[in-house]
């Protein structure tokens, strides 16, 4: 009999990896019912050129390397734009490339005026780095169509109903227990975002989590400016395909360490606006929309994806978007055969028995 995976959380890990196992003939239940999740705020820039570290930087080149296979499967918004970077400067960024290119990271120096070429409304800077292979995932949209492919392989959704806590017989998790009812499963996946922490304590298991709060800014549509994703010191732009320009308030947004956020919605909005007119110097801009969401954030800033007990696995990250593919195609795999050399060689940096 096909194995029951009840995953708690439908966000971008939870959709990936309901799709994956639904694909691999899971007999999938998806149940969510916490706060508003952090995916359909998320910028949605997919990259490795930012990481802590060679472990995270192999998982999130791998995470690249799965959306090309999602892309070969599915018709999901997802573009390999590739991005402009100039956070660093002279020496710092020659470094930089030196240390991606090293890694075999795909990494171009690009002088003013092939970047003039390439982004003409963009106030150009005297270099800059590209990175052919990076891109950008709409976050809501792919998270909407992940579900729905897994849909077609049979996962089904219970949504609006919060997990209350797990339910365990005999030192094995057999299910979630929720104010309406309880759900069997084999196997519970918890993919909980921001809830996580809570969750997995009750049945006394350890993922410390850190607040990190985050506005992201959007404007009104205009015509396009902009093609690759922009990393600057004065923060990261991209435009979507119906012309929004998206920038988060914080700059280096993915290694962000705030606890709070200082400005009020506005403020945040208007210095963003402010930010990105000084990017994009003739383009007529005005912001939108101003949302506010909380970053799923182990500790020590690096995924926790693993079993924690008989019955019970947790994924929980921040770069949930660059990581989702190949999160959900391992955490997969370990939930109906248990880890693998691959699996391992992949998560072995990143098991939730580190905090114990
Ligand atoms: C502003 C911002 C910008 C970002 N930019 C990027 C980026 O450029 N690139 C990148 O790779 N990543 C980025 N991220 C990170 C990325 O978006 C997240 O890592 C990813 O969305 C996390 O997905 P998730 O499925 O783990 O969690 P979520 O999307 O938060 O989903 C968790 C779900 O679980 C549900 N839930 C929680 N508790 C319970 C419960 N008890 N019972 C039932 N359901 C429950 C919630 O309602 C939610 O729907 C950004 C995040 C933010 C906030």
């Amino acid at each position: 009999m096909a194995k029951r995976v009840v995953i708690v959380g439908s966000g971008i890990i939870g959709a990936a990896t309901a799709y994956r196992l639904g694909r691999a003939g899971a007999d999938v239940v998806i149940v969510d019912g916490g706060a508003p999740g952090a995916t359909a705020a998320s910028f949605g820039w997919l990259n490795a050129s930012f990481h802590h570290g060679e472990d995270h930087y192999r998982l999130r080149v791998e995470g690249l390397a799965a959306y090309d296979r999602l892309l070969a499967e599915l018709e999901v918004p997802v573009r390999m734009t590739g991005c402009l970077s100039t956070e660093f400067e002279g020496e710092r960024m020659r470094a930089e490339a030196a240390n991606l290119s090293a890694l075999g990271y795909p990494v171009e120096e690009v002088d003013r005026v092939t970047f003039g070429k390439l982004e003409p409304a963009v106030a150009a800077p005297d270099a800059a780095l590209r990175f052919p292979g990076e891109g950008v995932a709409e976050p809501a949209p792919l998270n909407r169509a992940l579900l729905n492919a897994a849909a077609l392989y049979g996962a089904r959704i219970v949504s609006g109903v919060r997990v209350d806590g797990l339910i365990e017989v005999a030192g094995r998790i057999i299910g979630v227990e929720t104010g309406v009812g309880t759900i069997a499963a084999d196997e519970v996946l918890v993919c909980a975002g921001t809830g996580t922490e809570a969750l997995i304590a009750a049945a006394g298991h350890r993922v410390p989590m850190v607040p990190r709060p985050a506005y992201v800014i959007e404007t009104r549509p205009v015509a396009p400016v902009l093609s690759h994703v922009l990393a600057t010191p004065d923060g990261e732009l991209r435009q979507r395909p119906d012309g929004v320009l998206v920038m988060p308030a914080s700059v280096s947004h993915q290694g962000d360490k705030a606890e709070s956020l200082g400005l009020s919605p506005e403020e945040a909005a208007e210095a963003t606006i402010a930010r990105i007119r000084a990017l994009l110097p003739g383009v007529t801009l005005d912001w939108a929309s101003v949302r506010l969401a909380y970053r799923p954030m182990p500790e020590d800033g690096l995924p926790a994806v693993g079993r924690l007990s008989e019955g019970l696995s947790v994924a929980v990250m921040h770069s949930g978007m660059t990581l989702a593919a190949g999160i959900g195609e391992c955490l997969a795999r370990e939930v109906i055969d248990g880890p693998s050399n691959m699996t391992e060689q992949l998560l072995a940096a990143f098991r939730p028995q580190r905090f114990v």
